[in-house]
């Protein structure tokens, strides 16, 4: 990365990382009222290319979120597309990279709850990012004691900042249990979602995964993943509420998301899925998957915005 990165964008304009602050009366620090979104970029170097994986979309998504919060942002999907695009160019990125819009209530007020009465800020960073789930293989999963949120509660079809405090409490359970991810259930007792992960079964010969009504994040990898099954492997997704029971007599099960890509389950609740390795139709679309977010599929380019890092500021 040049020196003097990394550059942040923030109320406007591209900035240091260091120059951009917010103050502690800030709405969004004590009550959690943002919008934030993860993309990823994908490093190729094969052709010098960081590919930013469907981004649009990632906005799409913000957007919606910021409606729901009466949040008002300057920019459509397609200026936050051409900003993040200048973000990445200007700091030189050749690695992979983790993206983090956040759309939030930015005014300096402490005791208001009233959405319409408070303004709006807007800050986009991006960092070098690796692994998410360090962990070689298939994974251990647990299921949470704690309940997904509810969408009568705080809608968890947008990433509003408190609403995970939830897939936090769970997360660090479960990590300090000893496991490496945790499943939340629905307040009936379906199986929703991974902390920060879209979940999916694969059992006679077809994808399983819980519907959005199941209180899950709709993800974009999830999304991704469904269309990849269906053209490329032949294999259909169908969306059905789950039973906790029927993970532990999956044939194979992963989980999906921006920061944990696809990821094998090899356990979840000391059961092993099939025989506790990576399974057949897991590794063909994870393969399927990680060519695709590289740039190296032609028939889905579409879904990455390809950033030639310019030769000026690399160093
Ligand atoms: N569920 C939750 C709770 C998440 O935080 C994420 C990560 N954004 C996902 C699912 C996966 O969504 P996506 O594939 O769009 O990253």
């Amino acid at each position: 990365m040049p020196v003097g990165r990394p550059l942040v964008f923030h109320e406007g304009g591209f900035m240091p990382l260091a120059e951009a602050k917010i103050g502690i009366m800030t709405h969004a620090l004590h009550y959690g009222t943002s919008i934030f979104e993860g993309i990823r970029g994908n490093w190729n170097p094969d052709d010098g290319k960081l590919y930013i994986f469907r981004p649009a979309d990632h906005y799409r998504r913000l957007l919606e979120g910021c409606h729901m919060l009466m949040i008002k942002l300057p920019y459509t999907a397609d200026d936050l597309v051409r900003i993040t695009i200048e973000l990445v160019e200007r700091n030189g990125f050749q690695e992979d990279i983790y993206i983090r819009p956040i759309a939030f209530k930015g005014a300096q007020k402490v005791a208001n709850l009233k959405l319409h009465e408070l303004e709006d800020s807007f800050a986009l960073l991006a960092i070098p990012f690796g692994a998410y789930i360090d962990t070689q293989g298939a994974i251990r999963c647990c299921t949470s004691p704690w309940r997904r949120i509810e969408d009568t509660m705080i809608p968890p079809r947008f990433k509003i900042g408190g609403l995970y405090v939830n897939s936090i409490l769970a997360k660090t359970d479960a990590v300090l249990a000893g496991f490496d991810e945790a499943i939340l259930l629905t307040q009936d007792g379906h199986v929703s979602e991974g902390s920060g992960e879209n979940l999916f079964l694969v059992k006679g010969g077809k994808l399983i995964t819980p519907p959005v009504s199941d209180n899950i994040l709709g993800g974009i990898t999830r999304d991704s993943v469904v269309q990849l099954a269906r053209n490329e492997l032949g294999v259909e997704t169908v969306e059905r509420s789950i039973d906790r029971s029927e993970m532990y007599v999956a044939e194979e099960m992963f989980l999906t998301g921006t920061a944990a890509h696809l990821t094998p389950v090899g356990q979840v609740d000391h059961r092993l899925i099939g025989d506790g390795q990576v399974g057949t139709i897991t590794k063909a679309l994870s393969d399927l998957y990680f060519g695709v977010i590289k740039g190296r599929n032609a028939k889905y380019k579409h879904w990455c915005a390809g950033v030639t890092v310019p030769k000026l500021i690399r160093v």
